[in-house]
């Protein structure tokens, strides 16, 4: 710990203690950043603590100790910033002092509304409101509309920028890579939610840190969808929830309904959906079931979200043995078909992780370094330093770090006991929690640890026992266990909830489901 600033941040660059004159200088270019806030007359006896400038900043950098406080930042060449005044005597380590948030409104640079985080600390009433009225990105919200005091914790506005996924938006703002990743997941899962336009303003509130070195908990999370609906996202006992309020025909789910016939894709796409999602529903089906098994007269009905991603599959067959099928990405982070008893269908085919060519299989072998006979339990691929490694299968990361003689490391599981590491990397793009795609960058090809030269030691294992991944082009289906069989047969329940009230593109008679 060198001289960290105890009541503006944890910078170590910032060389200071205390909110002394010279308190903030910025850990990018390291300019001060104080004089700005002194214009805008936000710094004396108030607790604010901000910091503007270039860079990213993590609000978890600014404990504003105790007291009531706004931290407000900008991503780099994004116009930063205003922020109400917080008022109230805020002495650190002295909560539930402020007494009044009030404000009149925010101002915001060069008229656009951006990266901008607001923390607020501490104060005494009330749990946080719902939100009524509609605020367009490119408006300053009034703050009166936006929060009254909340009971425990920060609220936090984090602007979204242009191909951000929510969860980078959301370690901006201090949540933990792994609540992050849920969110994500709880969004991905959701009926209607997608991923927030740029430019959307998230507003995160934030529970009161455990200790001193957790990131604060993730209370709650809402935004307002480009179409004016509102998104919530919540704290359940097991993950998080997504609610959707006003939303629009234009973002509910679609029904497509019709009778096999002689052709079901065919019949699907003559029912009105997209070439792209009848292919989806046609592979997801054929993967279950024969398709020449069907009768003309079979029914179909498929659910898809306005973007056309497929939600729902349903055959009634007029000879028994209907199925249904829905996408789901479990908590492993494996997206998969899966019936409604959780069964998966399709096989999960094991990708490269990097272009090059084998230069060291599985097996027994003469360790290069070590100069005896041991066994290679895994396979290395020849390929130059910063070669992108990507995921051999979706998983979640389960470290990412130096890890001995295997040098920088990442470790991905994928479900059911199956386990993928990548050794030796020169850069690591990816934190503990994330989930990750198949093809995913997981970070470069290097030389680190006990290495002879660029390369990439990939291990896959199953159960704790090495699998060499050369002999295994795939895996079989999974089945989904334990709180993700039950989020997935809620989110069933719902996609058909959601498929009776929709209005079908090309109306039929009503499908009883
Ligand atoms: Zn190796």
């Amino acid at each position: 710990m060198t001289g960290r600033c105890r009541f503006c941040c944890t910078f170590e660059t910032c060389g200071l203690r205390g909110p002394s004159r010279n308190c903030h200088r910025n850990p990018v270019d390291g300019r001060r950043n104080r004089p700005a806030l002194r214009r805008l007359g936000f710094w004396r006896g108030r607790g604010v603590a901000a910091a503007a400038g270039t860079g990213m900043y993590q609000a978890n950098d600014y404990p504003l100790a105790g007291g009531g406080g706004v931290a407000a930042f900008a991503p780099a060449k994004w116009p930063v910033v205003a922020m109400p005044a917080a008022v109230g005597e805020v002495r650190p380590r002295d909560r539930i002092k402020v007494r009044l948030w009030q404000a009149s409104s925010l101002l915001l640079l060069a008229g656009t509304a951006c990266g901008i985080v607001l923390a607020y600390d501490g104060p005494s009433v009330g749990p946080l409101p719902r939100a009524a009225s509609a605020v367009t990105p490119a408006a300053a919200p009034a703050l009166s509309s936006l929060e009254a005091p909340v009971s425990e914790g920060s609220l936090l506005l984090v602007g979204i920028m242009p191909g951000e996924p929510i969860d980078r938006a959301m370690a901006r703002a201090g949540v933990g890579a792994g609540e992050a990743a849920k969110v994500r997941r709880a969004l991905r899962n959701a009926l209607y939610a997608t991923d927030p336009a740029p430019g959307t303003q998230l507003r995160v509130h934030l529970g009161e840190r455990p200790n001193f070195l957790a990131a604060r908990p993730l209370l709650s999370a809402r935004y307002q969808t480009s179409a004016g609906s509102t998104m919530s996202v919540a704290r359940t006992r097991t993950g998080f929830a997504v609610e959707a309020e006003g939303l629009t025909a234009a973002e509910r789910p679609r029904r497509w309904r019709g009778v096999v016939g002689a052709d079901l894709l065919q019949s699907l796409r003559d029912s009105g959906l997209a070439p792209a999602s009848a292919r989806a529903f046609v592979d997801a089906l054929r993967s279950r079931i024969s398709l020449a098994s069907l009768r003309a007269s079979d029914r179909f009905l498929a659910v898809t979200a306005p973007s056309g991603a497929p939600l729902l599959v349903r055959l009634d067959r007029a000879a028994g043995g209907g199925i249904a099928l829905m996408p789901w990405t479990g908590s492993d982070g494996r997206t998969a078909w899966y019936d409604m008893a959780g069964a998966g269908t399709a096989e999960t085919r094991i990708q490269r992780p990097v272009p090059g060519p084998v230069s060291s299989g599985f097996g027994v072998r003469l360790h290069p370094i070590l100069g005896f006979w041991r066994m290679h339990k895994g396979v290395d691929f020849r390929a130059a330093s910063g070669t992108p490694i990507v995921a051999t299968m979706d998983g979640r990361v389960a470290a990412a770090g130096w890890h001995g003689g295997y040098g920088r490391q990442v470790r991905i599981e994928h479900g059911g006991g199956l386990v993928s590491t990548y050794s030796h990397m020169s850069a690591i793009a990816v934190a503990p929690g994330a989930l990750v795609r198949q093809g995913d960058r997981l970070g470069d090809v290097g030389s680190s640890g006990l290495s002879t030269g660029p390369h990439l030691h990939y291990e896959l294992s199953r159960g704790g026992t090495a699998i060499d991944p050369l002999s295994i082009g795939s895996f079989g289906a999974h089945r989904l266990s334990g709180t993700d069989l039950d989020d997935f047969r809620l989110r069933m329940r719902h996609v058909m909830a959601a498929a009776a009230e929709t209005v079908s593109a090309a109306p039929q008679t009503p499908l009883r489901l």
